[in-house]
């Protein structure tokens, strides 16, 4: 059975502060506690999962992963798939998928994959940006505004009013972690006093409540190269949340989705475009003209005799590729239009036309088919 989403069970928004989770889930725990419901097994189940539920989200890192990975954040025995992006995702900053599961897991699962991730690293934050098609194949240059958290000015980040110096933590003695058994393990976790720093605040900074970072609104400026596909995600490292009391920032990802276009489609690197063609021009021949990605016209010359369905290849005409000078080309397929309201006059050279000569030659493809089916018939009777 799917498990239900956190935010489901405790009934609250998904950007829910960190109060409002906390309210709903005594709430729910008063409602479900298995001393209030003895005996009542659905009620004792329905308490663990709330319970569950609130460990991960009141914790900002573990929220952070839920947020982006679901469940699958917190299963074990592998089975992890980064979501989301269709096979476009380009890392900018040199690291890929697992090193960020690195950073995030290596905090709270104990394990010191990467040799101790930095206790009070700030959350990575999401952006999703819509872009063109246009401007996925030329590149952009733009500013994004970002409600973030930076390190506090009156404390310098320190999050201790006056600049008193910290003491070393009296839970954890100062290491930062603590024990605690589970089953057969023994598993170290940042310890809840400190939040893994190994010091705490006597005299906490009052603009940030010792946090050493408040909110605040950033413009950052973001190079988007040419080549961009749909899901693409640009990281900007370091331009995450202020990390707490002075610890490292995390970073800032762009998650880039392309709008669709008027009137081309994109298949990776190559454009397609649908144009329709009176049926004098793809009988007699002729030219058209047709927009290209970058803005400019291309000239298409259409050969006598053209069917619906042809594609023409506009070599190079297609979207820029990613880190390359090379471009995907563009396609055009006709889609010949058959003539409507047709005037007295029309109507007469068309039938003219139909009488001059034989289907057979002019239009060999009906006049074949029906010759078949003529056939088929034929053999049906027998
Ligand atoms: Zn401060
Ligand atoms: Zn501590």
């Amino acid at each position: 059975m799917a498990k239900k989403d956190f935010y489901e069970l405790l009934g609250v928004a998904k950007g829910a502060s960190a109060d409002d989770l906390k309210k709903a889930y005594r709430k729910l725990a008063m409602q479900w506690h298995p001393d209030k419901n003895p005996g009542d097994k659905a009620a004792e189940q329905k308490f663990k999962d709330i319970s569950e539920a609130y460990e991960i989200l009141k914790d900002d890192q573990k929220r952070a992963a839920y947020d982006r990975f679901g469940h699958a954040a917190f299963e074990q025995g592998g089975g992890f798939r980064p979501g989301g992006g269709a096979g476009g995702a380009h890392d900018f900053g040199g690291a890929g998928f697992a090193d960020i599961f690195d950073e995030m897991f290596g905090d709270f699962m104990g394990a010191g994959r990467r040799g101790g991730a930095q206790p009070g690293r700030g959350q990575d934050l999401r952006y999703n940006m819509d872009v063109s098609l246009e401007e996925a194949h030329k590149g952009l240059n733009t500013s994004v505004r970002v409600p973030s958290s930076v390190p506090c000015e009156a404390c310098k980040g320190t999050g201790s009013a006056g600049g008193s110096a910290p003491a070393t933590c009296q839970t954890c003695h100062g290491h930062g972690k603590v024990r605690a058994t589970q089953g057969f393990f023994t598993i170290e976790r940042p310890c809840p006093t400190c939040h893994g720093m190994g010091k705490v605040i006597s005299d906490p900074c009052k603009p940030c409540q010792g946090s050493g970072r408040v909110r605040k609104e950033k413009t950052l400026s973001v190079n988007i190269p040419p080549g961009v596909e749909d899901g693409t995600r640009i990281r900007l490292a370091g331009e995450g949340e202020a990390g707490l009391r002075g610890a490292a920032a995390g970073d800032l990802y762009i998650f880039l989705s392309l709008k669709p276009h008027r009137f081309f489609q994109r298949d990776g690197a190559n454009i397609y475009c649908r144009v329709p063609i009176p049926m004098t021009t793809a009988a007699l021949g002729g030219q058209i003209e047709v927009p290209t990605i970058d803005g400019n016209r291309a000239k298409v010359t259409i050969p006598a005799g053209t069917q619906t369905g042809h594609q023409f290849r506009l070599k190079a005409k297609g979207m820029a590729i990613l880190k390359s000078p090379a471009r995907g080309d563009m396609f055009i397929q006709a889609m010949v239009e058959t003539p409507v309201k047709l005037s007295k006059k029309q109507h007469e050279l068309l039938k003219e036309f139909e009488k001059s000569g034989s289907d057979k030659d002019t239009s060999p493809e009906s006049a074949g088919f029906f010759a078949k089916v003529k056939e088929l018939w034929e053999d049906l009777k027998e």
